[in-house]
């Protein structure tokens, strides 16, 4: 329940945010780790390059297979990533995928040098520029590979048609590399756009837990308030109805309060009900069991599966409980005391969890009546 407003991403969110992005990414791009070997296959078609250079063909084709295949099986490992291995899996993400843009890269610029390959020359360049830029916008949300992608496989094409100057190759370098940086440039816009999305998310969700979790705590004491013990009663009620179980409650009302803050003023008081409030939750031992802040100076406590005779002994633990609460003002101990009424039933389809306050409470009235400082039990 505890938790304090903060408007900084934690630790855990921002692996959250990282791992959320990693896998989106490895998703959109799974369906391209093949796409490259088929395109190499359907562009080596083109003349009579694959007959006269089948060896190449294949090899090359196995490669990029295979290359494909560890992409492919990157992607299933990526949703286990944790903490520790998620630079790892990062860098083998990044690794994989711009190694496999690199590779086409270079065979591009073989095929567009190889006097031999002329045939398919074209036909690969024009794949590899649709890569590039479908590639390259696929791959935006990682900021390395916004960069490295269109780099990895227009990189050697520059660098080779460059390298081999010809007026055309050197035209054609050029517009390769204005092509290239403008992919970059799309591709930072969209990566922008797709983490702004993100963070606003988590940051919505945190808010949301934080605002939930205090709606539902009792700011002075730092415990549930009475709207979350009222949905935990609801619950268990249904669960015990279904379950044929009793459900208890008890109900604590300090016993004086009023008089603990008329001599010894407010803010006294509010340390004693913080302290009381303590005391209760270290009787508690069973995780099902709840105790509420229910109203000024009364607690509300739910028993999942006790028997009137249990609930009994849990009151009667909470009662002694308060006798220990060592609230000094003055430098002198002001006891204090609480009166407790106790109900348990077995919830049936003509009562409500009303019924079970009403009962719990007509037991409590008659603890004050009786004298205070005491627990007393439904008796109808
Ligand atoms: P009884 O034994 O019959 O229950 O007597 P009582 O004085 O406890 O009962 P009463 O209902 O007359 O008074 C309840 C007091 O609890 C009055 C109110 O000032 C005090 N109280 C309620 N909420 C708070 C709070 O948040 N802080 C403080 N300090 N006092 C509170
Ligand atoms: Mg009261
Ligand atoms: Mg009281």
């Amino acid at each position: 329940m505890k938790q304090s407003p903060s408007t900084v991403m934690p630790a855990q969110a921002e692996f959250e945010l990282q791992r959320r992005g990693l896998i989106d990414a490895s998703k959109r791009v799974k369906n391209g780790a093949f796409i490259y070997v088929v395109l190499w296959v359907i562009a080596c078609q083109s003349g009579d390059f694959h007959s006269r250079h089948s060896a190449f063909v294949v090899w090359n084709a196995i490669g990029l297979l295979a290359l494909g295949v560890a992409r492919f099986s990157l992607n299933h490992y990526l949703p286990r990533v944790t903490p520790q291995t998620l630079k790892s899996a990062r860098a083998a993400f990044r690794i994989a995928t711009a190694g496999h843009a690199f590779y086409f890269g270079v065979l591009t610029i073989i095929s567009l040098l190889w006097p031999e390959a002329a045939t398919m020359s074209s036909f690969v360049t024009l794949i590899a520029a649709t890569m590039t830029i479908g590639g390259t916008m696929i791959v935006a949300i990682d900021p390395f590979l916004a960069l490295a992608y269109p780099i990895a496989l227009m990189g050697p094409v520059i660098v080779g048609l460059l390298t081999h100057y010809t007026p055309s190759n050197g035209v054609l370098g050029l517009l390769a590399t204005v092509f290239s940086v403008y992919c970059i440039l799309v591709s930072r816009a969209m990566h922008d756009d797709y983490w702004l999305g993100q963070r606003s998310r988590v940051l919505l969700e945190q808010r949301a837990r934080q605002l939930e979790v205090l709606s539902l705590t009792d700011p002075l004491t730092q415990i549930p308030n009475r709207l979350f013990f009222e949905q935990r009663l609801a619950m268990e009620w249904a669960t015990a109805r279904r379950a044929n179980l009793p459900l208890a409650v008890a109900i604590i009302d300090l016993d004086h309060f009023k008089s603990i803050n008329d001599n010894h003023g407010h803010p006294f008081g509010d340390q004693c009900l913080k302290l009381a409030a303590e005391a209760f939750q270290t009787v508690l031992m069973r995780t099902n069991d709840e105790v509420a802040r229910y109203g000024g100076e009364e607690f509300a406590v739910l028993l999942p599966q006790a028997s009137l005779e249990g609930a009994m002994s849990v009151a009667q633990r909470l009662l002694e409980s308060v006798h220990s609460v060592v609230a000094e003002h003055d430098g002198m101990v002001v006891p204090m005391t609480c009166s407790i009424g106790v109900c348990s039933i077995m919830p049936a389809p003509n009562m409500s969890p009303d019924d079970l306050i009403k009962r719990a409470d007509q037991a409590l009235y008659q603890a004050k009546l009786q004298g205070r400082n005491q627990v007393v039990g439904d008796a109808t």
